[in-house]
């Protein structure tokens, strides 16, 4: 980077996320998301889990949400739903990544959700058009501080949980992932150039639903961390 670089107008705020343990932050570059990677999500959205590969839809940076937050309750729609799920946070990147090299990628990993416009989604897929205003938006992706790879547990199983006012909502394992994480990043490496800094948002299990204005959103991923969200009052 030259110091001495000037921009013509003020460059956008950089992205970053805490880190457990460590004074340093992680900078955010881009939020890759994976669709429908729990079979029991997908029966819930009306698809059949097992003849699907995976498909990844994207999210802007500034679509993060730090821990204990206040999200906006976004423009434009009615129907405003979380998707708890495990990030994966890059520390390397690349293209055309094998399987067996795609762990050695990960910096760390966090607790997720994938907020959502349900209803704009839903007339975007009526319409066959990008999902992009049902997934993008300001605070459209809450995230934990990152655990980086060496203090994680193994994230191949553990329970991953969301509440809504202190009631169970989702409940799931992600020893239920369809898609497990090298292969996702494998995937991901063969259609867009990853870069250290990338997050992947690696899908949701059952019990999406809505969120209103006031309540309390608490995630947790077993060995990895809690996140607590609140929607803003209108
Ligand atoms: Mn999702």
């Amino acid at each position: 980077m030259n110091h001495d670089q000037e921009f013509v107008v003020q460059p956008a705020p950089r992205t970053t996320l805490a880190v457990v343990g460590q004074n340093g932050r992680f900078p955010v570059a881009q939020i890759y998301c994976v669709g429908r990677n729990y079979a029991d999500h997908a029966v819930e959205m009306g698809y059949d889990p097992s003849r699907e590969a995976p498909f990844f839809f994207m999210k802007p940076s500034y679509s993060i949400l730090q821990h204990e937050g206040v999200m906006t309750y976004p423009s434009l729609s009615q129907d405003v739903q979380h998707e708890v799920e495990l990030v994966v946070a890059l520390g390397a990147g690349g293209q055309d990544i094998d399987v067996a090299q795609a762990a050695d990628c990960v910096y760390g990993y966090g607790v997720g959700i994938d907020m959502t416009r349900r209803d704009l989604q839903s007339q975007a897929k009526a319409q066959s058009r990008p999902w992009d205003a049902g997934k993008s938006f300001l605070h459209a992706a809450p995230c934990s501080a990152l655990l980086p790879r060496g203090n994680a547990s193994n994230v191949d199983a553990g329970t991953i949980s969301l509440a809504v006012n202190g009631e169970p909502r989702q409940s799931g394992d992600l020893a239920q992932m369809i898609w497990k994480i090298p292969e996702i990043i494998s995937r991901l490496s063969t259609l867009f150039m990853l870069q250290p800094g990338d997050l992947i948002f690696t899908g949701t299990p059952a019990g999406v639903g809505p969120v209103l204005p006031g309540d309390v959103m608490s995630a947790r991923i077993n060995g990895v961390g809690e996140l607590s969200i609140q929607v803003a009052d209108p």
